[in-house]
C-alpha cells in the first residue's frame, strides 16, 4: 500500500510548503487544490510583501521562522533568489522601545537567533535613509531578510510536482466528504476529489472551510494597509530588478510601520489604522491580476494619511515623494495572535494549518508533515493547536474582539501579566463575590478571573517580619504586581490561605476501560487503591513531556484528573475507545476548588467536620469524600505551595458556603485569600513545575526533573520504549534551580542564562522567593552546570549574576507537606 491519499485545500505560502514537506518524505499522492489560478491564486501570499523578523516570545515561533530562513535560502527559481538575507532592523524612537529592543534581543538570545542591540549612528550606517535625530538605536538582527513568497511559491509546487504532487487550480472546494466520522474526499463543482486525509490550508478562508464540517477555526480576516512610492532619488542605482533590496528591512513599532525596498522605491506597511474586520461575502470577484485579487481591497487614503506623516518623520527622503500604489490587503489574526494547527475534533482526517505568516509558513508546514507522518512534531507546538483555546473562546463575538485587539495591539510593548481590558468576566468561579469583596486584583487566562492578591491584605504588610519584607523592585517587575504577594506568602507558610483552584482543568475519566486508559496514556502506576492521588507525566512516543497530571482515584471504575487545559481534555478524548466502554466528561465549570494551604490548616478542617483528617487517618497523596461544614466535598492531600492542606473540590453551587464556612472559621486561625503572585512564588520554593513554561514535549522527564513520576517497571506506556536507558545521569540539559546573588532582582521568564559568558539556556519561571529572600529563576541549562555553578541573567540590558542551587529551596524533607 502507497501513502495515504492527501488533499491540500489552498496553494498558498502554507499549502505548497505541506506539499513539498509531505512529499520530501516520501507521500507521493498528494493533490494540492485552489479556487484560484496557479500559481497567484489571489490570496495573501501574492502580494505578500514577505518581510521575515524571526525574534518573537516565543521559542516555538521563533524557531518555526529559523527554519523557514533556512528552507527559503535553499530555494531559486531559474536563478533567483527566494530570500534575500538582507538583515532586519527595528528601531526605537523613545526610550520605552529601546529597552524592549533590549529585551527582544534577549529572546533571540534565548532561542539560538544571532542579534545585536546597536546605536543610533550604526543604525544609520546600516540603513542610510534613517533620520539620525529621531532614532535612540536598533535591534538588528542579521539573518532576517525578505522572503519571495510567491516565487517560493513556484519553487515549490515545480519541486512537490517533480515528486508526483498534482497541483489543480481554479477549482472551488464547496464540501468535505465524510463517513463515519473519517474525511473521505472535498467535493467541488466537477466532481469528489477522494482523499484519506484533507489538509485547510486556506488561509483568511480558513473558518468557511472549517465551517463545512461544523469546525470552529477562531480566525478573523482583517485588512491592513500597505503602500508603494513613487521613485525615491536616493535609492537609484542601488538595487537591480533582480536583487530589489539592500537596505535591512526596517520596523518602527513606535508607530506600527515597517518598510522594505522594492528596487527604487519604498513599500510601506501600516497596522497604526483601525482595525478594518472583512466579511467575505463582500470580496470582489472577477479575474485575478497582480493588481486585482480577492485577498485585494481599494486602499483607503485616509486611514494611511496620519501613517505618512509619521514615515516621513523616520526617513527624510520621503518628505517629497509620493504614494504610487497601495491596498488594504487581507490576512488572518487569531485571539492570541497565534497560528491554528490541528485535526478536527469530529470528523478524523480533516486537518487546518491557518493564520500562519509567511515568516513561519515552512516551519508550520514542517510540523504538520510530522504531525500527520510521525504523529508528532519535533517542536513543541501547544501554543499553535487550534485546541488550545476553550468553548468560550470559540465564539464569534469572542473571535472578533481579540483578534482585533490582537492586530492593534501587534507592535505594543506588552508586560508578560498585562491582562485584556476586554471582553472580562467570562468565567468566573463560585468564590468571585467573596473575592470581589476582599478586593481581589484579578487577571485573565483563557477567560478565567484569576485574582493575583487581595487588596483587603494590604495591612498585612506592615505586620511582616523584616526577613519577609520584599525589595523594592524595578519599574517593570513591579507592573501587574504588589508586595501583598509577600504577605499573602507569610501568612499561607505561617497561618493559613484559601487559594481559588477553580480554574485548573478538571477532568472525570470512568468507565470500565477507564483504568487501561490511564495506564497506557501515563507514566504512572494508576491501579492503585481507591483513594490513591498520584502525580504522573503523559508523554509522546519520543519520551516528551506532553501534559503533568494528578490522577486520583474515586471509585473502581472513577478517575479525577487534575490537568492543564483543553489540550488534554482533546488527547484523552481522542486516545479513548470507541467502543463506550471510557467516558471523558470536562467536570472544570460545573465543580470548584479551594487549596487551603498552611501550618493552621489541619485544625481548621476539623473543627468543621466529623470526619478524621489527622495524619494517620487522612495521609498525603490520598483523597477522600467528607462533609465540611455540612458541605460534601472530594478532598485530596496535595498542595502546591509546599503546605499542610487539601483541595477541597465541590459542585459549584455549593461553593460559595465552602468559602463561607471556612472563612467563617478560618477567623481563629488568621485566615486570609491568596492569590497567583504568592501561589507561584511558593510553588518555585518548592520546585513545582508548571507545563508549558517549564516543560513541554521538547524535554523528556529526567531532563525536566520529574524521573521520579516515571515508573518503567509498571510495563509499557506511550512514550516508555523511548525513554529506555534514559535516567536522570544521561541527560544532557537539566531544568536547574537559580537564585539571583544580589538577592533583589526579579526576572520574569524567557531571558536568556550565560555559562562562562556564552548563552547556554533560557528561564523558564521566575519569581521572588518570600521565604528564602531571594529571586528564584528556573532555566533550561547544560547538565554540566551542577549545584555551585556561576551563571548570568540578561535582564533588559544587564547581566545579573545568578547561582544554581540544591531544589527545592524550601522544606527538601517534606516534613511541613506530610506530618
Ligand atoms: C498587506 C499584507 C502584508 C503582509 N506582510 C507580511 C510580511 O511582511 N511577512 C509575513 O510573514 N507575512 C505577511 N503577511 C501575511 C501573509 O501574507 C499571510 O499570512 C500568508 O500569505 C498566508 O498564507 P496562506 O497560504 O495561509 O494563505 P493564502 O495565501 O491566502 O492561501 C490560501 C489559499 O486558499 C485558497 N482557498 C480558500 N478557500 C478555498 C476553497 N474553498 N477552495 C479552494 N481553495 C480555497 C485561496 O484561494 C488561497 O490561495 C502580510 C499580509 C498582508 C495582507
Amino acid at each position: 500500500m502507497g501513502s495515504p491519499r492527501v488533499v491540500i485545500i489552498g496553494a498558498g505560502i502554507v499549502g505548497t510548503n505541506l506539499a513539498d514537506e509531505l512529499t520530501a518524505r516520501g507521500w507521493d499522492r498528494v493533490t494540492v487544490i485552489d479556487q484560484g489560478p496557479l500559481p497567484f491564486t489571489g490570496g495573501s501570499t501574492s502580494h505578500a510583501p514577505g518581510l521575515v523578523f524571526q525574534t518573537t516570545a516565543s521559542k516555538t515561533m521563533t524557531a518555526l521562522a529559523t527554519y523557514t530562513v533556512e528552507k527559503f535560502l535553499s530555494l531559486e527559481v531559474d536563478g533567483q533568489w527566494c530570500f534575500n538575507q538582507v538583515g532586519g532592523l527595528e528601531v526605537a524612537t523613545t526610550e520605552a522601545r529601546l529597552a524592549e529592543l533590549h529585551r527582544r534581543q534577549g529572546w533571540a538570545t534565548s532561542w539560538g537567533v544571532a542579534g545585536r542591540v546597536i546605536d543610533a549612528q550604526e543604525c544609520v550606517k546600516l540603513h542610510p535613509l534613517l533620520d539620525p535625530a529621531r532614532i535612540l538605536g536598533g535591534l538588528y538582527v542579521e539573518s532576517d531578510g525578505l522572503a519571495k513568497a510567491a516565487r517560493v511559491v513556484v519553487a515549490l509546487t515545480r519541486r512537490a510536482e517533480s515528486r508526483g504532487a498534482v497541483f489543480q487550480g481554479s477549482t472551488k472546494v464547496i464540501g468535505i466528504e465524510h463517513s463515519a466520522g473519517k474525511v473521505t474526499g472535498v467535493a467541488t463543482a466537477a466532481g469528489v476529489v477522494p482523499a484519506d486525509i484533507v489538509v485547510s490550508c486556506g488561509g483568511f478562508w480558513g473558518a468557511d472551510l472549517g465551517a463545512l464540517i461544523g469546525m470552529d477555526v477562531p480566525l478573523l480576516p482583517l485588512a491592513h494597509q500597505y503602500a508603494k512610492t513613487h521613485q525615491i532619488p536616493e535609492l537609484v542605482g542601488r538595487n537591480t530588478e533582480l536583487s530589489e533590496a539592500g537596505f535591512p528591512i526596517l520596523r518602527h513599532q513606535d508607530q506600527d510601520l515597517y518598510f522594505r525596498e522594492h528596487v527604487d522605491r519604498l513599500g510601506i506597511g501600516s497596522y497604526a489604522h483601525r482595525p478594518m474586520p472583512v466579511d467575505l461575502s463582500t470580496l470582489p470577484g472577477g479575474e485575478i491580476t497582480a493588481d486585482a485579487m480577492p485577498s485585494m481591497l481599494t486602499f483607503t487614503e485616509e486611514d494611511f494619511a496620519p501613517a505618512w506623516e509619521q514615515c516621513k518623520k523616520l526617513l527624510p527622503c520621503l518628505e517629497t515623494a509620493t504614494l504610487d500604489t497601495g491596498f488594504n490587503g487581507i490576512f488572518s489574526f487569531t485571539p492570541d495572535g497565534g497560528p491554528l494547527i490541528g485535526e478536527s475534533p469530529d470528523v478524523a482526517g480533516f486537518w487546518i494549518a491557518e493564520a500562519v505568516w509567511v515568516t513561519h509558513s515552512a516551519g508550520v508546514a514542517r510540523a504538520v508533515a510530522q504531525l500527520l507522518i510521525d504523529g508528532r512534531s519535533e517542536l513543541d507546538l501547544h501554543g499553535c493547536d487550534v485546541h488550545r483555546f476553550e468553548e468560550v473562546q470559540l465564539d464569534p463575538g469572542y473571535v472578533s474582539e481579540t483578534s482585533q485587539q490582537n492586530f492593534v495591539e501587534i507592535y505594543d510593548i506588552l508586560h508578560p501579566l498585562q491582562p485584556k481590558e476586554s471582553p472580562r468576566n467570562l468565567r468566573v468561579s463560585p468564590f468571585h463575590a467573596r473575592q470581589r469583596e476582599l478586593g481581589a486584583m484579578f487577571l485573565e487566562n483563557h477567560g478565567w478571573e484569576r485574582p493575583h492578591w487581595f487588596e483587603a491584605n494590604a495591612a498585612l504588610v506592615d505586620q511582616l517580619p523584616a526577613e519577609w519584607q520584599p525589595p523594592a523592585r524595578d519599574e517593570w517587575s513591579a507592573m501587574f504586581h504588589s508586595p501583598i504577594a509577600a504577605a499573602e506568602a507569610w501568612r499561607t507558610r505561617t497561618a493559613v490561605a484559601l487559594y481559588d483552584m477553580t480554574p485548573l482543568t478538571r477532568i472525570e475519566i470512568s468507565g470500565p476501560g477507564a483504568l487501561a486508559l490511564l495506564e497506557r496514556l501515563t507514566t504512572g502506576k494508576m491501579d492503585k487503591s481507591i483513594g490513591s492521588v498520584t502525580y504522573t507525566l503523559a508523554l509522546n512516543d519520543a519520551g516528551g513531556v506532553r501534559s503533568d497530571l494528578t490522577v486520583a482515584r474515586l471509585s473502581e471504575d472513577t478517575f479525577q484528573v487534575g490537568a492543564n487545559g483543553n489540550l488534554d481534555l482533546d488527547y484523552f478524548r481522542r486516545q479513548s475507545p470507541h467502543d463506550g466502554s471510557v467516558s471523558v466528561r470536562d467536570i472544570t465549570g460545573a465543580t470548584c476548588c479551594i487549596g487551603l494551604w498552611g501550618p493552621q490548616a489541619r485544625d481548621l478542617v476539623q473543627a468543621l467536620s466529623l470526619d478524621d483528617f489527622s495524619n494517620e487517618s487522612f495521609k498525603y497523596f490520598r483523597a477522600k469524600k467528607v462533609r465540611i461544614g455540612g458541605v460534601p466535598v472530594t478532598a485530596m492531600r496535595l498542595s502546591y505551595v509546599g503546605e499542610l492542606g487539601w483541595e477541597l473540590y465541590t459542585s459549584a453551587d455549593n461553593g460559595q458556603r465552602l468559602w463561607d464556612v471556612l472563612w467563617a472559621e478560618g477567623q481563629r486561625h488568621g485566615i486570609i485569600a491568596a492569590g497567583r503572585a504568592a501561589f507561584n512564588s511558593l510553588r518555585l520554593e518548592k520546585g513545582y513545575r508548571s507545563w508549558g513554561a517549564d516543560m513541554t514535549t521538547e524535554h523528556n522527564p529526567y531532563e525536566a526533573g520529574l524521573g521520579f513520576a516515571v515508573r518503567p517497571q509498571k510495563g509499557a506506556f506511550i512514550g516508555s520504549a523511548a525513554l529506555a536507558g534514559v535516567s536522570d545521569d544521561t541527560v544532557t540539559r537539566r531544568l536547574a534551580c537559580l537564585t539571583v546573588d544580589d538577592g533583589q532582582s526579579v526576572v520574569l521568564g524567557h531571558e536568556p542564562v550565560f555559562l562562562d559568558g556564552a548563552p547556554a539556556g533560557y528561564v523558564t519561571s521566575a519569581a521572588f522567593g518570600h521565604t528564602v529572600g531571594a529571586p528564584i529563576a528556573y532555566a533550561w541549562l547544560p547538565a554540566t552546570a551542577g549545584v555551585g555553578a556561576q551563571v548570568e541573567i540578561q535582564y533588559f540590558d544587564r547581566r545579573i549574576p545568578a547561582t544554581v542551587v540544591a531544589e527545592p529551596l524550601v522544606d527538601p524533607e517534606m516534613k511541613k507537606i506530610r506530618s
